[in-house]
């Protein structure tokens, strides 16, 4: 059975990781989390005091070793053998991960690795630039979008339910500023690509946004998803 890669993109907050990561398992595929990368970088170039030098951090991001594996279930993340999980959520990453993500350099070292982590197929991967740059040819493209009053409610919601205690107005605007850096950027800057279907969950649950992608997918494969996956 063909192994395809799904590429769900859109703005921060539109539920992409929790819908990617729910499908790929209803698929029995990959979860691949790009934003995830840039943080990483990001939070690599705060600990080195170097985040207003691109050429410094395009340098040295060669020599890192970014991980992402599957431990007791959960997605993790690894900087040279390091869980960054956690760290790479906090609010210093969140003010400073847009910036990191213009570099023209950055994002071709990352956009490398992503495609040779989905070399194989069998891959739902979320992000900005998924759909247009990373694999123009997706079998299947999703555009997520939600309004950004329910996206930063959403982002609210997680903050407290982590124990994080960050102002309504604050997410919203660390939403608002990333939405604008992220789609005005240069270099593959956020944007439906032609051919992805749009999907406003604004009015959806998680369990039914799932459902109706799945439905994409099968139908784009024309291929019912099984208990055990497609
Ligand atoms: O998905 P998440 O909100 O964690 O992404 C964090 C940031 O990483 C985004 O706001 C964007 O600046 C950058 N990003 C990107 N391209 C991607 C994924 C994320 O530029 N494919």
């Amino acid at each position: 059975m063909k192994k395809c890669i799904v590429a769900i993109d859109g703005p921060a907050g539109s539920g992409k990781s929790t819908t990617a990561k729910l499908l790929a398992s209803r698929l029995g595929y990959i979860y691949i989390d790009t934003g995830a990368m840039y943080r990483a970088i990001t939070l690599y170039a705060l600990r080195k005091n170097i985040l207003s030098d691109g050429e410094r951090i395009c340098s040295e991001m060669r020599s890192l070793n970014l991980g992402l594996k599957i431990v007791n279930g959960e997605n993790k993340i690894f900087l040279n053998d390091e869980d960054i999980t956690q760290e790479i959520r906090a609010k210093n990453i969140n003010d400073n991960v847009s910036a990191v993500s213009t570099i023209e350099c950055v994002r071709k070292e990352l956009v490398n690795k992503q495609r040779i982590l989905a070399s194989s197929g069998g891959v739902v991967m979320e992000g900005r630039d998924i759909g247009t740059v990373v694999f123009p040819d997706a079998d299947v493209k999703i555009f997520l979008t939600a309004s950004i009053e329910k996206r930063a409610k959403r982002r609210y919601d997680e903050n407290l339910a982590s124990g994080k205690e960050i102002k309504y107005e604050d997410v919203l605007k660390n939403l608002e500023s990333r939405d604008r850096i992220d789609s005005t950027r240069v270099h593959s800057p956020l944007r439906k690509a032609v051919d992805a279907f749009e999907v406003d969950n604004s009015e959806m649950s998680i369990d039914e946004q799932v459902e109706f992608i799945k439905g994409i997918v099968q139908m784009k494969l024309g291929t019912p998803v099984t208990e055990q996956g497609l």
